[in-house]
């Protein structure tokens, strides 16, 4: 019987193994070096702000597998030998494959600082994460100040995190404003608000020059580069980004770049080898996308496309309309289509921007001023529904259309009532439609 391995038990992974089962009766076995089940990386977080147990990060009860003849390894893969078909693991052992799926997933991004690897100092990333961060940073006695560097997602996570439990936190930002490679200008800085509203001591433009250690080696400060400003701190949080967890294959002959380098059927230039999730990069990005993408959704979606191919469909990888969600603090963020930040503005697309007065909740939405086309649109603190944006998207729809329909698009009736003649009102003064 034909033997399918799986490198990674994330959800790329695991979608892999559960839809090639649905399809097929082979031989499926998933390897795993961080847990012993596949658990919801996205809900980490709220196991430290204690709103559920690490079990409840489980999506499936511990029998599943077993049941669905899913056969489940926990190693380090240190080698693959592709021309005998071989993984070797890190304490030798070995295991024969006839496919091989890697789904490594990410690891967070180290720049090479004075002290990145001190006790106390780490990315939350990880189950052993998030255990780590409950011996370093489990209330504001043992941990008096957090200091964390770079302002994305997961640090905007982390800045929350450790503010549920009180223990004071600077947010070291790159960047002149929160975010602001992806976000607008006009959001980015009513994130910067929020942050500050939440009493997070935010400094932006800022880098971290060194992490120094006490006598144990474990960090005790942070040396700011612009200033020589040292902060006292006992755990500090690195998040500067993530990147394609592949150390272990550039010692073999699989194509990478930055991270695996797949077709559009998401195999490797090595017969039998591909490649999903957060470590695959495509030759050529699709549309707009990255090449790279380190979202949920897509690993899944990649997963259930593979999954196709090795059961004899085979099946291209098209995630059709780019959307994401995230949340900073209170304020949800949608995306849908592309609006890109002011930074990296195309120069055909221009924004209309809705902001309401309390500063919590806006719009932007990204248009073609040529053709007055919608691309995209972002909303802060204002629920949307994805398959109403994913429609206008395909029938590409005009700024007219979106701005006279959006109260199709909102989850909220009642806002969306109070305010759709503000909002239909600063469309026509901004674009000056009478
Ligand atoms: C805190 C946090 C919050 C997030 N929130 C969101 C969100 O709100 N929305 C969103 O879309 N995305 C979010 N993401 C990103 C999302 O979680 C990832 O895109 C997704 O989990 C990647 O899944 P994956 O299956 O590709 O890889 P992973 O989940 O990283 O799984 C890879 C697995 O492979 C194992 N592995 C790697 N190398 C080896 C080896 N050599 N041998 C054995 N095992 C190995 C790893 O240990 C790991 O268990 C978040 C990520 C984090 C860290």
């Amino acid at each position: 019987m034909e033997h399918i391995v799986i490198i990674g038990n994330g959800i790329s992974g695991v979608t892999a193994a559960r839809h090639i089962r649905k399809h097929s009766d082979k031989k499926i076995t998933i390897i795993s070096a961080e847990s012993d089940y596949f658990f919801s990386r996205t809900s980490l977080m709220y196991v430290y702000m204690g709103h559920m147990t690490f079990e409840h990060t489980k999506p499936y009860e511990d029998w599943f597998w077993e049941k669905n003849r899913i056969d489940l390894k926990k190693g380090f893969v240190k080698t693959i030998e592709t021309a005998t078909k071989t993984l070797i693991f890190s304490n030798d052992e070995t295991l024969e494959y006839d496919k091989l799926i890697i789904a490594t997933g990410s690891k967070p991004n180290k720049f090479g600082w004075k002290g990145q690897d001190l006790k106390g100092v780490q990315g939350f990333y990880t189950k052993q994460d998030l255990e780590n961060l409950e011996i370093y940073a489990p209330n504001n006695e043992v941990c008096k100040r957090a200091v964390i560097v770079g302002g994305g997602l997961i640090g905007i996570e982390l800045a929350e995190m450790l503010s549920t439990r009180n223990i004071p936190v600077t947010f070291l930002v790159r960047e002149s404003s929160f975010w602001n490679g992806v976000l607008p200008d006009g959001e980015s800085d009513m994130i910067n608000k929020h942050i500050k509203n939440h009493h997070i001591d935010l400094r932006l433009s800022t880098n971290v020059k060194e992490i120094v250690s006490d006598e144990n080696g474990k960090v005790k400060s942070v040396i700011i580069e612009e200033t020589d400003e040292e902060i006292p701190c006992d755990f500090v949080g690195l998040t500067a980004g993530v990147s394609p967890n592949i150390d272990f294959i550039k010692l073999s002959n699989i194509e990478t770049n930055n991270g695996i380098l797949v077709n559009r059927f998401l195999e490797t230039n090595i017969t039998d080898i591909y490649a999903i999730g957060d470590c695959a990069e495509q030759h050529e990005a699709i549309g707009n996308r990255k090449p790279i993408e380190a979202v949920w959704y897509t690993g899944r979606m990649m997963g259930e496309v593979l999954a196709q191919t090795i059961c004899g469909n085979k099946m291209a990888y098209n995630p059709g309309h780019w959307f994401n969600s995230a949340k900073f603090f209170d304020i949800e963020y949608q995306t849908y289509g592309w609006v890109n930040s002011n930074k990296n503005k195309l120069d055909y697309e221009t924004h209309f921007h809705w902001k309401h007065a309390n500063d919590t909740k806006c719009i932007t939405i990204a248009f073609d001023k040529n053709t007055n086309r919608f691309l995209g649109i972002n909303t802060l603190g204002i629920r949307m529904r994805h398959e109403v944006f994913d429609r206008w998207l395909t029938e590409k729809r005009d700024i007219d259309y979106i701005v006279n329909h959006l109260s199709e698009a909102n989850f909220d009736p009642e806002f969306y009532k109070k305010y759709e003649l503000d909002i239909k009102n600063a469309y026509q003064n901004q674009l000056q439609i009478v």
